[in-house]
């Protein structure tokens, strides 16, 4: 027999470590890879019985795989969901938990400050299905209120949000959306299971891109839904089984090796980025900071209420716009420049020009994305370093304001060390 866990409620560093463990009969210390789009049967019979659901037995990986499923076991433990189903990506996940549960004629609210490609499917897509959608200010409750006075699927929204990191109270949208007959599905990448449980305030479906800290080294896409039992088995796997957007068992297994660690990463980098925030809060060259857990964010006391640190993101504006913007992110010889987030490698993003430049002038206005406005995604170098490198990016904006030559003007692709 093979070894079980103890039945005791085990500890989230425990679980990421040791959770979801589905070993073979060859009794691996680490998770088997098994690099299998299909299974064998024994006999013709078994394959029937298996098919008629008599027995249960692997069929083909875009169904299940062992791998995948060791994923799927390690996410709910941690999450504190009935079920798990992982997917090929972020992206995968929310359009899988959007689609398999909407139907024309139903309506959706989402919250405007969303992840581009989300921002996408819920004005661009679902409309072309005859499928309503509102978007709301999501730290506005009467708009909330507002919106639910006529009946409503589905909410998607994420807290704190992509890129400007406002919160939507949770507890409060939940009840407002069932109420109006409602599931709600919070998108919780910026949060991770570790920081914000959105289960236990009221959602009934999370989302997740694996892609970004769950791997956490950059290396494969992936995604998940979780959410209970019923609604996975019922609503989202047959959707998933049969329109095929099901994570590969090779990143599958880089997900599960990078969950790992998690529990190390995700302190560090919450702990770096309050720093890095409390820094750039004190540059004249930073006309706005944003941190959930900052004095200044106008939402901190929601922000220390719902989640248990305040996340490894920072967003910050250059005074100067696009131009100053631009030049601080080229000064910079560490931090990368990169859309992605999440990563031991520390990031900047100009939304305005990459992540948000489709959604359009007027939209970022109303999402308060400006042309100076850059994202910070905090990785996991020593913390000093990194004020180190904004310090000397941000001292170079100042020099040539004053007439002092061209010090914030380095072009970074120039070292073939990089
Ligand atoms: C990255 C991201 C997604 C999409 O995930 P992919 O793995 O890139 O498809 C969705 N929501 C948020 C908040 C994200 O950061």
């Amino acid at each position: 027999m093979p070894r079980t866990l103890p039945d005791a409620p085990l500890r989230p560093a425990t679980l990421l470590v040791r959770g979801g463990q589905n070993r073979s009969s060859f009794d691996e210390m680490s998770e088997a890879l098994h690099l299998t789009s299909g299974f064998m049967y024994e006999t013709a019979q078994q394959a029937e019985d298996t098919f008629l659901g008599n027995i249960t037995h692997y069929q083909y990986s875009r169904f299940g795989n062992p791998t995948i499923e060791a994923l799927q076991n390690k996410l709910a433990a941690l999450e504190g969901a009935e079920a798990c189903r992982a997917t090929a990506s972020g992206m995968a996940a929310v359009h899988a938990a959007m689609l398999s549960h909407l139907k024309a004629g139903d309506r959706v609210v989402a919250s405007r400050a969303l992840f581009g490609s989300c921002h996408w499917i819920v004005s661009t897509l679902l409309p072309r299905y005859g499928i309503e959608t509102v978007f709301v200010d999501g730290t506005d409750l009467d708009q909330w209120r507002d919106a639910f006075r006529k009946p409503c699927a589905m909410v998607l929204l994420e807290t704190p949000s992509n890129p400007m990191l406002e919160l939507v109270d949770l507890p409060a949208v939940a009840e407002m959306a069932h109420a109006a007959g409602a599931i709600v599905v919070v998108d919780n990448v910026f949060a991770t299971p570790l920081l914000q449980k959105p289960l236990t305030m009221g959602a009934d479906v999370v989302v997740y891109s694996a892609t970004k800290h769950f791997d956490g080294q950059g290396r494969v896409l992936g995604g998940a839904v979780l959410g209970t039992k019923k609604w996975v088995d019922e609503v989202l796997t047959p959707f998933i089984r049969n329109t095929g957007p099901s994570i590969s068992p090779f990143n599958a297994w880089v997900v599960l090796k990078g969950l790992e660690t998690l529990h190390l990463r995700i302190p560090a980098m919450c702990a770096s980025a309050a720093k890095l925030a409390d820094f750039l809060a004190t540059r004249p060259e930073v006309s706005r900071t944003l941190y959930p857990f900052l004095d200044s964010h106008p939402q901190q006391a929601l922000a220390k209420k719902q989640m248990s640190a305040g996340g490894t993101l920072v967003t910050f504006d250059v005074a100067g716009g696009k131009e100053a913007a631009f030049r601080v992110l080229d000064a910079l010889k560490l931090i990368d420049i990169s859309n992605n987030l999440g990563d031991a490698r520390s990031m900047v993003t100009h939304p305005a020009t990459t992540t948000h430049m489709k959604v359009g002038a007027e939209e970022r206005a109303r999402l308060g994305i400006n042309d100076g406005t850059v994202r910070f995604s905090v990785g996991l170098e020593d913390v000093q370093d990194l004020v180190d490198d904004l310090t000397q990016a941000l001292d170079g904006l100042r020099t040539k304001a004053a007439g002092g030559g061209k010090t914030g003007e380095v072009p970074r692709a120039a070292s073939p060390a990089r």
